[in-house]
């Protein structure tokens, strides 16, 4: 028999944890944890060092399913596992980078291996190097070329890219003994690759897949009494956007957004570029953009290093120094601000301080914050009103609207379709007996769905 179980994420943005057993092996996909800015037991609470898995699993902020993690990391965990162990082979895999699909990948024990796209093996170092995630990346992750496949037990995984705001994005294609799975990961169809995800979907098909797992963080009820929302901007609408927000401009460009995502960083670069600016990014960025495109950005930028900054030991970022073409610092910017664009991450804000950008911009796209209910928005908007900066928007959502997540379960074929990664998964527009919202820890028979 072969079972699938959802452990976590049924009804929040990320944090999946799905099981796939078959004849004692187990696959696990996704590990991370809920984006849930400023809410949940350690918004504000410190994360105890050494005890962050621990505290996660005692609170149920993290299942405790057996032979994953390293022993070291949940020494004194009392609250019960929730399957029992296997004598079988595991594994896990990671759809992408993203912290709620990553965050506590680094407890995983040695002995599990990992398995992601090359993009996803090179972004999951620099979020260690960088403290992003949880716990030291210490181990290796298997890369696994697009379209390339790993066997656990009986069950056999491909991954293949799909199109979402982060370079590596996976879909996966679990071949049982009792039938196929597909799993979206997150995805779109409105960005620069809908040939990518449209093809994970016909693979699906052709795969005769009985379940599709699909994400569903764009569905939800319109507000009472709110406009209708305006429509998707498409991915490829970002850097035009970005170019006409800077041409009318004449102080500093800031830009909220994630540096992982490669393309995005080319193209704004060269929207910068367009609008006669050199696009700057810091150390850390740089190494995230190095690690999403496997070489330094094709587009003309400089690393942005204020004068008292010291060296960092971290070696992904000391590389991405080391191959940065030019520097910036603090006192070149100020004294032209209106030759720049500057992404910098809301926790250095302190920086506009000593960068002059009375009169500049600050361009949301897609970094954090990412809306009004983050508290750290309210942080943002205080930085742009006393530093005179305008907040003008250029995002386009790595999720899929509704629309297209009906095409994306239509075109995969599957009978079965679980809705997941979503606050209301009971929105996916599909027939009704094809649309199953799993209960947490209920094993889910492959063959009877
Ligand atoms: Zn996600
Ligand atoms: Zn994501």
């Amino acid at each position: 028999m072969t079972s699938v179980t959802l452990f976590a994420g049924e009804r929040s943005i990320g944090g999946t944890q799905i099981v796939v057993e078959s004849e004692g092996a187990r696959l696990l996909f996704d590990i991370g944890l809920p984006f849930n800015p400023g809410s949940g037991p350690f918004a504000g609470v410190q994360r105890r060092t050494g005890r962050e898995l621990a505290d996660l699993l005692q609170v149920g902020e993290a299942p405790n399913i057996p032979g994953i993690y390293r022993a070291s990391h949940i020494e004194g965990v009392t609250s019960p596992p929730l399957i029992p162990p296997t004598e079988g082979p595991t594994a896990v895999a990671l759809s992408h980078s993203h912290l709620d699909h990553s965050h506590v990948v680094g407890f995983v024990d040695e002995s599990v291996p990992v398995h992601a796209s090359p993009a996803t093996s090179r972004i999951l170092p620099v979020l260690s190097d960088t403290g992003s995630s949880l716990g030291r990346l210490s181990r290796p992750i298997e890369a696994v070329e697009p379209g390339g496949s790993f066997e656990v037990g009986p069950m056999r995984t491909t991954l293949l890219p799909v199109d979402h705001d982060v370079a590596g994005a996976s879909g996966m294609i679990i071949e049982t003994p009792d039938g196929t799975i597909a799993y979206s990961g997150d995805i779109r169809l409105h960005g620069l690759h809908p040939e990518r995800s449209l093809a994970f979907a016909r693979a699906a098909r052709e795969a005769g897949a009985r379940l599709l797992i699909l994400e569903g963080t764009r569905l939800f009820p319109p507000e009472p009494g709110a406009p209708a929302p305006s429509p998707e901007r498409f991915e490829a609408a970002v850097a035009p956007r970005v170019t006409q927000i800077l041409q009318p401009t004449s102080g500093l460009g800031v830009i909220m957004m994630t540096p992982e995502n490669g393309e995005r960083v080319e193209n704004v670069a060269r929207a910068a570029e367009a609008a006669a600016r050199l696009f700057v990014l810091t150390a850390d960025a740089l190494a995230y953009t190095m690690a999403a495109l496997g070489r330094l950005p094709d587009a003309p930028f400089a690393v942005y290093r204020p004068a008292n900054e010291m060296e960092t030991a971290a070696p992904t970022i000391r590389r991405a120094l080391e191959a940065a073409p030019r520097t910036i610092t603090a006192a070149e910017i100020a004294s032209s601000p209106g030759s720049y664009l500057l992404r910098l991450p809301l926790e250095r804000f302190a920086d506009l301080l000593d960068l002059n950008p009375q009169g500049g911009v600050i361009i949301t796209s897609n970094g954090p914050p990412l809306g009004p209910f983050d508290p750290a928005y309210a942080t943002m908007s205080w930085w742009a009103e006393h530093m005179d900066m305008r907040i003008e928007d250029a995002s386009s959502t790595g999720h899929a609207h509704a629309h297209d997540l009906a095409t994306i379960a239509h075109h995969s074929g599957a009978p079965t379709v679980m809705s997941i990664h979503s606050r209301h998964p009971e929105m996916l527009n599909i027939a009704p007996e094809r649309l199953l919202l799993p209960e947490r820890g209920r094993r889910y028979d492959l063959s009877s769905l």
